[in-house]
């Protein structure tokens, strides 16, 4: 199996691997202990989630607190719901985790349009009385690398708070500037999946979504997962100790892989672009049959999360594309663990189907 889906998933690092281990074991050592209990192991348990708050925090801008979740989905509910807003903005390309959850909140929605290219203009106007506005740091179909400070302050300038979905961009980029909600998930950036987190600006009120015990601050009960926290933190110091290999590695792979996808059309800006994707499309291209061709290649025919939806992908039309033109685009993404001659040999293998179908 060539696995080419690291916007879906990334493989867990081994080191993070490593990190959870000593929290996931038997009745013979404590590490299973609940970190909210004062004995002596529960307060070991404890400090492990610290360390990893710590870890994470290292990759988000000073001045702020990490509140872990269950996903980045959870992070994002409670940035949007726990504001309670009445009017707030999104861009037409956000992920629905944030898509939908503006629209489940009950307040009025406002769509921030992309140009062709999949990018919100920095000077875009935010509509007059937003409490909150949502703009993504890298999108997770395209690729695009959205100019979150500018966008920040015009969500400032207009009375607003800026929420920035980081899940595709933390670890890989620095941190989104003058954001003041940004939510992360562990399991795009080689850390485990079934933790999330939620970074809030001092002095940013929330009120909780999961009623309890009061963990994490009150705004989040439930007992954490000692081994989740330490795999996240783990994965988070490495990423930010990888960040400029990881980003040298992927941007070789993208070259290369675009190089071999010649006479096939890039969706999504190629300047302004995290370039562990590459979002392709060729027209009259059968993507189902493609796939069923290459069953042991792990690519995406769009979005992951919409995948099995049926629906074509939002992203995709946003930039202008008509439905055809939709369906014929392929996703393609590359990490840390891509090896240069597996990746030959999948685009290699991916453009001879793709000829075969006589596209
Ligand atoms: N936001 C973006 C941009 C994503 O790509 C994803 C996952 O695909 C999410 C949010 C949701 O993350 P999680 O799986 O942690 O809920």
């Amino acid at each position: 199996m060539i696995y080419l889906d690291y916007q879906a998933t990334t493989p867990l690092a081994p080191e993070a691997r490593e990190a959870m281990l000593p929290w996931l074991s038997g009745p013979e050592a404590a590490g299973f202990a609940n970190p909210h209990s004062p004995h002596r192991p529960g307060r070991s348990a404890a400090a492990a989630v610290e360390l990893a708050r710590d870890r994470v925090a290292a990759l988000l801008p000073p001045g702020g607190r990490v509140i872990f979740t269950g996903s980045a989905t959870e992070a994002i509910n409670l940035a949007i719901l726990g504001r309670k807003p009445n009017r707030l903005a999104v861009s037409a390309i956000e992920h629905a985790a944030v898509l939908d959850t503006a629209r489940a909140s009950g307040a009025q929605v406002h769509l921030l349009q992309t140009d062709s290219e999949g990018l919100v203009a920095a000077g875009t106007a935010v509509p007059a009385g937003c409490e909150l506005v949502a703009v993504m740091q890298v999108n997770n179909e395209i690729g695009t690398i959205q100019p979150v400070a500018e966008l920040a302050g015009a969500a400032h300038a207009a009375g607003a708070l800026f929420l920035c979905d980081a899940v595709q961009g933390a670890g890989k980029l620095a941190p989104p500037e003058g954001a003041d909600l940004i939510a992360l998930s562990a399991h795009k950036l080689y850390g485990p999946k079934g933790i999330g987190a939620l970074w809030v600006r001092d002095g940013i009120e929330l009120a909780p979504l999961i009623h309890g015990g009061g963990q994490e601050g009150g705004l989040r009960s439930g007992t954490i997962s000692p081994a989740l926290c330490a795999g996240f933190g783990a994965a988070a110091a490495l990423a930010g100790a990888r960040m400029d290999e990881d980003a040298r590695h992927v941007a070789m792979l993208w070259d290369r892989a675009r190089a071999m996808f010649a006479g096939w059309t890039l969706n999504g800006s190629a300047a302004r672009r995290w370039r562990g994707n590459l979002n392709l499309r060729r027209e009259g291209l059968d993507v189902a049959r493609l796939m069923a061709d290459l069953r042991d290649i792990a690519f995406s025919a769009g979005s992951a999360c919409a995948s099995g939806s049926g629906r074509p992908s939002h992203v995709l039309r946003a930039i202008g594309l008509a439905d055809p033109a939709v369906k014929s685009s392929i996703r393609i993404g590359l990490g840390r663990y891509t090896r240069l001659p597996e990746l030959e040999d999948a685009c290699a293998r991916i453009v001879a189907a793709a000829t075969a179908q006589g596209v």
